[in-house]
């Protein structure tokens, strides 16, 4: 009945225009049962919305995702953090006026937006996850199975929750949009990969195959594609906007390679230290090079710390409030200081190496000048030194004999089993044992059953599809250090080739980054970006740059390559 109910598209739509009249009246009551044909969504409607409910104008990116899916059509939307996504589920749930379900990784998120929806008492919202009281619980089942909430905010382990995915499937009111937060976190492209989103594509077909609204704030164009694959969105709009941030100015400084590479990075690290504004931050690749910078920035009168795992958690924590406080000039730091913090002064940004992915230097130099005032992002860059991921080393622990004993110990138990037994019965340890069960969820070889838990399946030729997509994995880790180290050798305009990165089109000159001043009369880069092509070995890719001697392609098989541009005309690269 539920799915019948939800391929009636006009049936569940009706209650766009139907909802926001009584909206406007100021009634909030559910218009069920009504055979009316779809009223579009207005512009003007989705705006007032906005402005009564959230209190805020759209911008232009927001108005776009929402066009898309008020008319029906799964978006993803591609947006830096404080770009207001949560803002166009919230209002495009509201329009759309049934059950809007909310995929979303962060509970304490998840929290604060219910709290500020449910402020004013005009928006019903509940939550479930794993984190909840029993009792809270059983109240949001309630309110579902009255079907009088307007939003659901799910934690991804609740997609595996027979009586959650119940509740909602198979409640009173309709599910008109499925809004599926941090959407990166579906592709194995992206960091930080999550089994339990590999499920949200059955979710969303259970519960009447309504428009999905995929949000993220990392994709590169690879993870783009994974995205809309994984979660088999049709024809999906893909939004990328509002990745620059015009005010923070961007260069590459080389470290001298007559030193030894760890003297040669801080050397040049420190000499850009000296000729930038403070307050700064610096990133460095290891708690011993943030030592050793802190040191030497300390003789050059700096007041400086390290900044890194390797301290106690109270000393980290004095770090960070002198920091915030201005009582510090430069905190050297690896790449966990400063998530979540919002220091708005901080004037330049320092990496000392290359980091692990264009994502990762993205968000960190997004730390600098969020007070909109003039600010630098300086990388030191040295050939020698490219970071290894952590993930890129922890896979390749993986050793092929772990991988025997756990699918021999899942053959075996014929049935539920733990992580916890599976480790005991195949003598590998928990977290190897952990690692391969995540690597065959990933690869719907065995399937999730509840905490910490799986059913076993007969695991075929299991072992030979976990070798390959550990090197698979390993393709795509290298793909993304290359990405980071071709921004580094760029000649282009660096800020179109970090926006492009993320597939957002950005007409160069910037003028506001090295290559930009050195070299004004360079070649600029083609608007054949973002044409799509297909390599005789590698398959289908995107362009992201080109001029008249280099393309660079991110291919959706094996990452970002760079290319001569005879690749266009000797037959290896065609044109889609
Ligand atoms: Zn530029």
């Amino acid at each position: 009945m539920r799915a019948a109910r939800g391929r009636d598209g006009s049936r569940l739509a009706v209650l766009g225009g139907a909802w926001l009249s009584a909206y406007g009246k100021g009634n909030l009551i559910w218009l069920s049962g009504w055979d009316a044909q779809v009223a579009s969504v207005g512009m003007d409607q989705l705006d007032r919305l906005a402005a009564d409910v959230l209190g805020i104008a759209l911008r232009p990116a927001q108005r776009r995702a929402l066009v898309a899916i008020t008319g029906r059509g799964d978006t993803l939307a591609v947006l830096p953090t404080g770009s207001g996504k949560s803002a166009i589920y919230q209002v495009g749930g509201l329009a759309l006026g049934g059950l809007t379900v909310v995929v979303s990784p962060l509970i304490a998120l998840q929290r604060d937006q219910l709290r500020s929806m449910t402020a004013h008492g005009r928006v019903r919202a509940v939550m479930l996850n794993s984190a909840q009281h029993h009792a809270e619980r059983a109240a949001a089942l309630d309110e579902l199975g009255g079907g009088r909430a307007d939003f659901v905010m799910l934690g991804p382990e609740q997609l595996a929750n027979a009586e959650t995915m119940a509740a909602i499937a198979g409640g009173p009111r309709p599910v008109t949009l499925v809004a599926v937060d941090e959407a990166h976190l579906v592709s194995e492209w992206g960091h930080d990969f999550r089994p339990e989103y590999l499920r949200l594509a059955d979710v969303v077909e259970a519960a009447g195959r309504p428009p999905i609204l995929a949000l993220t704030a990392t994709a590169a164009p690879p993870v783009q594609a994974d995205i809309t694959r994984q979660l088999r969105m049709r024809d999906p709009q893909v939004i990328v906007s509002d990745f620059d941030r015009p005010n923070i100015s961007l260069a590459v400084r080389r470290a001298r390679h007559d030193k030894p590479e760890d003297q040669a990075i801080d050397d040049r690290t420190v000499e850009v230290v000296l000729a930038h504004d403070g307050p700064a931050l610096v990133y460095a690749l290891s708690h011993a090079r943030c030592e050793s910078l802190a040191r030497r920035l300390r003789l050059d009168a700096y007041r400086a710390e390290a900044y890194h795992a390797g301290l106690p958690a109270a000393k980290r924590g004095e770090i960070q409030d002198a920091f915030f406080a201005g009582r510090l000039d430069v905190v050297v730091a690896t790449s966990a200081f400063g998530m979540g913090i919002d220091k708005p002064d901080v004037r330049t940004v320092v990496h000392a190496g290359v980091p692990g992915s264009l994502d990762e230097y993205y968000q960190e130099i997004g730390r600098a000048g969020r007070d909109g005032a003039p600010a630098a992002a300086v990388l030191v860059y040295d050939p020698r030194t490219v970071r290894i991921p952590r993930l890129l080393a922890a896979r390749s622990k993986m050793g092929d004999a772990a991988v025997h004993a756990v699918i021999d110990a899942i053959e075996a138990a014929d049935g539920r089993i733990t992580v916890k037994e599976l480790a005991g019965t195949s003598q590998v340890g928990r977290a190897a044992a952990s690692r391969v069960v995540d690597e065959l969820l990933e690869l719907g070889l065995v399937r999730p059953d509840g905490n910490d838990a799986i059913r076993a399946a007969p695991m075929g030729d299991a072992f030979r599809q976990v070798s390959a997509a550990g090197s698979r994995r390993q393709a795509i880790l290298r793909s993304r250090i290359e990405a980071a180290r071709g921004y580094a050798e760029s000649v282009h305009c660096r800020r179109a080739e970090l926006l492009g990165y993320f597939g957002e089109h950005y007409e160069p000159p910037c003028k506001s980054c090295d290559n930009d001043d050195f070299k004004p009369t360079k070649r600029g880069i083609s608007d054949k970006s973002g044409q799509r092509v297909s390599h005789r070995l590698w398959g289908p890719g995107t362009i992201l740059s080109r001029d008249d001697h280099e393309l660079v392609i991110a291919f959706d098989s094996v990452g970002y390559r760079h290319l001569t541009a005879a690749s266009l005309t000797n037959g290896l690269l065609t044109v889609e």
